[in-house]
């Protein structure tokens, strides 16, 4: 099993006399670099010039500068601008990695699928917490962690891990537990798992369904309600306590249904497709493409995600949104209080 690391396993000499660079001031950057800065850890915010973002990282008090110099200046740069901006932010950079210094990363993509080649001398890391930017942020402010990930992709000074380790602390990370893994296996599982399950296969799963039920008769609110809005319940339980919990919680017959008919529908052709996915992964089929569609200007992307957001099942979802509580605060804010 893959080593984990608390609090005990990091030392805040590792880290405490470098000055971090953060590129990117977005979902990642900014809780990164606020968490280092309340971690008495000098940051300097790499943005280029009339970056939209220049204006809150300076109201947030931190220092700004261009990507060049705050790289220039730094002994550890973390990278976390957009994965498909990287590359070219790292041409510019490049000149400014030392001998040393450590190029950090949260997402291996880049590295692994060799977008970005870092100098041999340079150590290179990789901590990433497993969850949106604003929650590191929010959790670390609460006094807790957010759960990560560690990789050591190259150990040219010898303390890469250590100082990995350490700036995983200074961001909390270590109050949650750190995961020690690889460039490769983080982005492989990373890639295979949101094409497979969480975004493509979910999503796939919930049109499949709401379409099957439409198509046969059933209206499109009960079709809505059963196979979108009811995930979230089930998704819940998972995260809460696995499948046990989620089969405790359902109805003998939901249980009984589910555990007989989710194979007829998940079938063997499924778990091929599903081993289809993953070969294009980890052969870099998938990683050429994605690549290729960007430099295109993303003409297959922005027409699937039209025709995402022109599917049916958004219709129907807007509309029952707006008329429930659930919808969101707006409405709450428009509906006048029943008398006390
Ligand atoms: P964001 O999309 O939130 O990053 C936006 C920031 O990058 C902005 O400050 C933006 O500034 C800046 N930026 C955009 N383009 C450029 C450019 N060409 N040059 C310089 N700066 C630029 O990124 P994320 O935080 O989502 O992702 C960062 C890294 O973290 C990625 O490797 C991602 O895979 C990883 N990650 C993300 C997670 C997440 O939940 N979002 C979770 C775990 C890892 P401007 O105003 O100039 O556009
Ligand atoms: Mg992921
Ligand atoms: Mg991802």
């Amino acid at each position: 099993d893959n080593q984990i690391y608390y609090d005990d396993d990091a030392s805040y000499e590792d880290i405490e006399e470098k000055t971090v660079a953060v590129l990117g001031y977005g979902s990642q950057g900014h809780a990164h670099a606020l968490n280092l800065a309340d971690s008495a850890i000098d940051v300097v915010v790499g943005l280029r010039e009339g970056s939209s973002s220049r204006a809150a990282a300076r109201d947030d008090g931190l220092r700004v500068a261009t990507p060049t110099e705050a790289a220039a200046e730094a002994d550890l740069v973390a990278m976390l601008v957009p994965d498909t901006v990287q590359p070219d932010v790292f041409d510019a950079i490049e000149p400014h990695l030392d001998a040393g210094d450590t190029l950090l990363f949260a997402h291996g993509f880049n590295v692994h699928y060799g977008q970005i080649e870092p100098p041999e001398d340079v150590d290179v890391s990789m901590i990433a917490p497993k969850s949106p930017g604003h929650l590191v942020r929010r959790n670390f402010e609460a006094g807790e962690g957010t759960p990560g990930l560690l990789a050591i992709y190259r150990d040219a000074t010898g303390d890469a891990r250590d100082e990995a380790l350490a700036y995983a602390q200074a961001i909390g990370c270590t109050r949650a537990g750190v995961v020690e893994t690889t460039f490769r296996e983080e982005t492989e599982t990373d890639l295979f798992g949101e094409q497979a399950v969480l975004c493509g296969g979910v999503t796939e799963l919930v049109k499949a369904g709401y379409e099957t039920l439409v198509d046969a008769g059933y209206s499109r609110e009960m079709a809505y309600f059963e196979c979108m809005n009811e995930l979230k319940l089930i998704v819940d339980l998972l995260y809460e306590g696995g499948l046990g919990e989620m089969w405790d919680s359902v109805s003998d017959t939901a249980e009984y249904g589910g555990l007989t008919r989710g194979e007829v529908v998940v079938d063997d052709h499924a778990r091929d497709r599903m081993e289809t996915v993953l070969e294009e992964v980890q052969n870099g089929e998938f990683a050429r493409e994605w690549i290729t569609e960007n430099q295109a200007g993303r003409p297959a992307y922005t027409q699937r995600r039209k025709a995402e957001q022109a599917h049916d099942i958004e219709d129907v979802g807007a509309e029952l949104r707006a008329l429930f509580a659930w919808g969101g605060e707006e409405r709450d804010a428009e509906t006048p209080k029943a008398p006390a």
